[in-house]
């Protein structure tokens, strides 16, 4: 800055000191020339009277003292007398435009430069009577010798206005750029500038508004951005070309057992190293979706790997992870109970028709008649039993048909369900007993009494003959609960988490002989989860199985 304001400042001083210079030399040399002419004319004029007066020019001249050079001229253009040379080696001046314009009319003038032109000299010219012609010359500095002669002078004038031109930069450089340096930036208008800088400040106050508003926007999307990463279920990773990682969530760190600090910036190797998690991630990477199926820890996950692209080229992966253990869980139980259900009605079926051929053929005696036919009956009553429990799960399943929500009246259903299973219980000489305070719950009656049916049912199926059979209606920490004890064969611990499981049964054999199926504890479960109500099941092989069912 202080360079170029110095530079100009030189340049405009320099200009102006040469125009200054050549405008007054040139100036005072004209007024100086002008006079110069005159005198000539003067003293022409002062000579040639006083040779018109005299018949001795020559004496004359040698009287003559002038501090210009006078000649004398005669007609023939040779030289009569000069006072600066000898005349006879003088040339025929003739030519010379002074002389003759002085021959043609009276007087003539010229002006000649010499050969350096540093220096002019100036003829005046005059006729005699005589017909000669007296030429006055003088001879001066022209203007560049003027100039010449002052050149020191102003190159010393020139280094002056260099230096003055230096310290005025410096001085006016300081004044425009410190106000600049000891501008507050943060808050333009606050500062005191001159006024030049005035529509800059406010431009810039201008502008820092908006970059604080889109500050804030871009940090809000950031903040958006991660909160929402944070809060998903879903694992989410960020993958780049060259296969580091550049983000990952919170779940996507949990599920593959790392912590996000450590793992960003390294490679996906690090995360994980199953072969089709890969495979998907290498194929986003040449810019095809994938998917693939990840067993980790227990859990079932499927994993999405889309290209990220930019200006159609591939920047990187999104690995989106999503935890399917659940439907992958129901997708192979639905498997399993399709099964399941194919093999338990095979089963009965068999026997009917075995039993049918039996007497078809006449095998069987008449007198046997009437028991195989029971015995088809029987199988006929398992099956229809079975095809109503699978009715009735299906229905559970897709929560149809169960009409609308009612206050239920539990204590005199439970005495209900009692006196239909004291037969039961009679036959087998267990003590079955009820007892409980009034309760109510909203819920679907028929739901509530396949629920208590299945729980009496297996506690007097699965009790000894003796035992007993308790149930209880009662209050606890505020919630409803309904509890069924027997002094059973009791549940070994192993098998307890499964019996709640569609066609599990313990004991096989056991089940068969009592003509289980294993749906009554599914078709409980259901039921319990369509009243939000918890089971819960305590049991002691050879003392006893207690369920309850803990109503909100
Ligand atoms: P059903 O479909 O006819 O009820 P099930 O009684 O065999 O057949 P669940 O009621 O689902 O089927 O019971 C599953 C299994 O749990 C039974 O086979 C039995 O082994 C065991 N179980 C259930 N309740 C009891 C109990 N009170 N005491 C001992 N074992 C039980
Ligand atoms: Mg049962």
């Amino acid at each position: 800055m202080t360079k170029r304001i110095f530079r100009s400042i030189l340049l405009t001083a320099v200009l102006a000191l040469l125009l200054t210079s050549a405008l007054l030399v040139g100036t005072l040399y004209r007024v100086y020339e002008t006079r110069i002419s005159a005198e000539l004319r003067m003293e022409a004029e002062y000579i040639v009277r006083a040779l018109d007066m005299t018949q001795d020019d020559l004496g004359y001249f040698a009287e003559l003292s002038s501090t210009n050079r006078v000649t004398l001229i005669a007609p023939d253009g040779s030289v009569l007398y000069d006072s600066n040379a000898d005349e006879t080696r003088m040339d025929n001046h003739a030519q010379r435009p002074e002389v003759q314009s002085a021959w043609e009319t009276g007087t003539g003038e010229s002006t000649r430069y010499s050969d350096t032109l540093s220096e002019v000299t100036l003829y005046h010219a005059r006729r005699t009577i005589e017909g000669n012609v007296l030429r006055i010359a003088s001879t001066r500095s022209s203007v560049l010798g003027i100039f010449l002669n002052v050149a020191p002078q102003i190159l010393v004038m020139l280094l002056m206005v260099a230096s003055l031109s230096l310290l005025i930069a410096r001085f006016a450089s300081r004044q425009i750029v410190q106000p600049i340096n000891e501008l507050n930036l943060d808050d333009p208008l606050e500062n005191e500038v001159y006024d030049e800088l005035a529509p800059l400040m406010t431009r810039m106050d201008k502008q820092h508004a908006q970059i604080r508003q889109q500050m804030r926007d871009l940090s809000k999307a950031h903040a958006d951005l991660n909160a929402i990463m944070a809060n998903m279920r879903e694992g989410l990773v960020l993958v780049d070309r060259e296969n580091k990682i550049l983000s990952i969530n919170g779940s996507a760190a949990a599920i593959f057992s790392a912590e996000t600090a450590s793992v960003v910036g390294r490679d996906v190797l690090t995360l994980c190293r199953d072969a089709a998690v890969l495979e998907i991630v290498k194929a986003a990477q040449t810019g095809f979706s994938d998917d693939a199926l990840l067993p980790l820890n227990g859990n079932t996950y499927r994993l999405f790997a889309s290209p990220v692209l930019r200006e159609k080229k591939v920047r990187g992966v999104v690995l989106l992870v999503l935890d399917i253990s659940a439907q992958y869980a129901a997708e192979a139980s639905r498997r399993e109970f399709t099964a399941n259900v194919s093999h338990e009605l095979k089963t009965p079926l068999t026997s009917i028709s075995g039993y049918a051929e039996i007497i078809e053929t006449g095998i069987a005696k008449p007198a046997d008649v009437p028991m195989f036919a029971g015995k088809i009956r029987t199988e006929a009553k398992r099956l229809v039993a079975l095809v109503n429990d699978i009715l009735e799960l299906s229905r559970l399943d897709e929560k149809q048909g169960l009409g609308e929500k009612e206050p239920i009246a539990l204590l005199p259903m439970l005495h209900m369900l009692v006196e239909d299973f004291r037969p039961m219980a009679w036959e087998k000489e267990i003590v079955l007993t009820m007892d409980g305070e009034e309760s109510v719950v909203k819920g679907y009656p028929m739901l509530l009494r396949e629920l208590f049916t299945n729980l009496i049912d297996n506690a007097i199926k699965y009790t000894p003959e003796g035992g007993s059979v308790q149930v209880r209606l009662s209050q606890e920490e505020g919630r409803i609960c309904c509890t069924v004890k027997d002094t059973g064969i009791g549940i070994p611990k192993e098998h307890q988490a499964h019996v709640f499981e569609r066609f599990y049964r313990v004991d096989k054999s056991h089940s068969k002989q009592t003509g289980g199926t294993g749906l009554g504890l599914a078709i409980v479960k259901h039921a319990a989860q369509v009243h939000q109500a918890q089971v819960e099941l305590e049991s002691q092989p050879g003392e006893g199985t207690t369920v309850s069912v803990l109503f909100h």
